[in-house]
């Protein structure tokens, strides 16, 4: 049985959910359906579950992002959508409009709650349209929410986490012959009193997730509108290729350096039980996509590139630093304490760097300045700024480390300088920290001389 998520852009029209109930159709395993809201439909159109949080904050979510849409509009935008999905798939509209207009008008939940219940909206009546249309046109499909057998989440309502006992519910109210399908919003759960509550943003890939670990699916499909996860970021090199096989280690590698592929918590059980995922195209479904599994027998060196931009380094010098014991520790509670993410820290005797996100540092920079010199008495603190941390990810590096010469290599013969070099002591990636003015270039070099084929073969 394989789990199938598809995305607010695999639904976000008529067009897109025809496609998807074609991809149901195509494979009978394809058994338990996941979906989220409609995504953002045309060039300029907001996604609705963002109509629906400018609803809830009464406009403040758009204004804060400096969009110009009042709540009217928002609403209207959200009542048109679900009346063209309704209209354009041929299905009863009146009961589905009446029951979202009542939700969105004479909710009296407040704050987070009514942010939560608001949000939940989206991908709660897009199944409910999805679930009618692939009834009208013959699947044998049962419609199952979240509220009903017992997605169950904490009391965080806009930022909720699976509990234990959904595993269970799970597991006791899917129970499917072979040619039923059932299909589930995602994204929403209920608290243990029943109130409605919401995982982070892009949590219908949690849902797939855990529902694909719970009933130990044979796959879990991530169908969205790209191949899948590319060798590097397709905008800085557009004839950038799709990686056919990577394992679930070297996407957090990837991931986290840039490559924003979905939500990574909705890995974390999949791996454990070592169910597969792919990652598919809806609009391009013959091709295979990407698959991510627990292990794989390395044909190549690296599998991807990454890069982070905007980081910042804070580099500490002290005399006589690396003889004070509790240095670092203390250094990096004080980071800690303002609530700072830390990345790498190249060290030498009496010096120390972090990287950090520059944006953390924003209104930060001075007072955390004053604490390191009250507490640590360095002799000096430099701060650079506009710097890109380049990631080469590859669990074939392991066997040949040497590809660092190379990369160093090609950096030297195109002059391109590097700012600080640092491998992973699982020697499955290393970074290489540039300025963020020569990084795509940096990138690109990189990209050539240790992707091409003939260079990145373990022979
Ligand atoms: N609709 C939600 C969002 O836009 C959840 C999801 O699509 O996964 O974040």
């Amino acid at each position: 049985m394989k789990v199938c998520k598809f995305g607010g852009s695999s639904v976000k029209n008529s067009t897109q959910i025809k496609k998807i109930v074609d991809i149901v159709k195509r494979d009978e395993k394809r058994q338990v359906i996941v979906v989220s809201a409609p995504g953002r439909d045309e060039e300029y159109d907001e996604k609705i579950t963002d109509h629906l949080l400018n609803l809830a904050t009464e406009g403040s979510h758009f204004l804060e992002q400096k969009i110009e849409i009042s709540t009217k509009n928002s609403f209207d935008a959200i009542m048109k959508k679900y009346e063209k999905l309704c209209d354009d798939l041929s299905i009863q509209k009146k009961k589905i409009l009446d029951a979202l207009k009542k939700d969105l008008t004479s909710c009296d939940l407040k704050d987070d709650k009514k942010q939560a219940f608001f949000l939940s909206r989206g991908e709660h009546y897009n199944a409910k349209i999805i679930a009618d249309y692939m009834k009208k046109v013959g699947l044998n499909i049962k419609l199952m929410l979240p509220e009903d057998f017992g997605f169950i989440l904490d009391n965080e309502y806009t930022d909720g986490k699976v509990q234990p006992q959904t595993y269970d519910n799970i597991k006791k109210h899917f129970t499917l012959k072979d040619d039923e399908k059932v299909i589930v919003p995602g994204f929403y759960g209920v608290t243990p009193k029943g109130e409605i509550s919401v995982m982070s943003r892009g949590g219908s890939d949690l849902t797939g997730g855990e529902l694909a670990y719970a009933l130990d699916a044979d796959m879990y499909e991530n169908w969205t509108d790209t191949n899948g996860v590319y060798e590097v970021d397709p905008r800085v090199i557009p004839d950038a290729k799709v990686i056919p096989r990577l394992t679930f280690k070297e996407l957090r590698l990837l991931s986290s350096k840039g490559f924003n592929v979905f939500h990574f918590n909705a890995m974390l059980n999949c791996k454990k039980s070592k169910i597969p995922i792919r990652v598919r195209n809806t609009n391009n479904p013959t091709n295979k996509g990407t698959l991510i599994l627990s292990e794989r027998v390395p044909m190549e060196k690296l599998v991807g590139v990454a890069k982070l931009d905007n980081m910042a380094s804070i580099h500490i010098q002290k005399d006589m630093l690396g003889e004070e014991i509790g240095f670092t520790a203390e250094l990096l509670k004080i980071f800690g304490e303002f609530h700072i993410n830390t990345y790498h820290y190249p060290t030498d005797k009496d010096d120390l760097a972090i990287l950090v996100e520059q944006e953390d540092l924003k209104g930060n920079i001075n007072n955390l300045r004053r604490e390191i010199d009250k507490r640590l008495k360095p002799d000096n603190i430099f701060v650079t700024y506009s710097l890109s941390v380049i990631t080469l990810v590859g669990i074939g590096l392991k066997e040949d480390s040497f590809t660092i010469v190379d990369a160093i290599a090609a950096l030297k013969e195109n002059n391109i300088a590097f700012e600080m070099f640092d491998m992973s002591p699982s020697k499955i990636s290393f970074h290489i920290g540039v300025a963020q003015n020569i990084s795509d270039i940096a990138l690109e070099t990189l990209y050539d001389k240790l992707l091409a084929k003939e260079n990145n073969c373990i022979c």
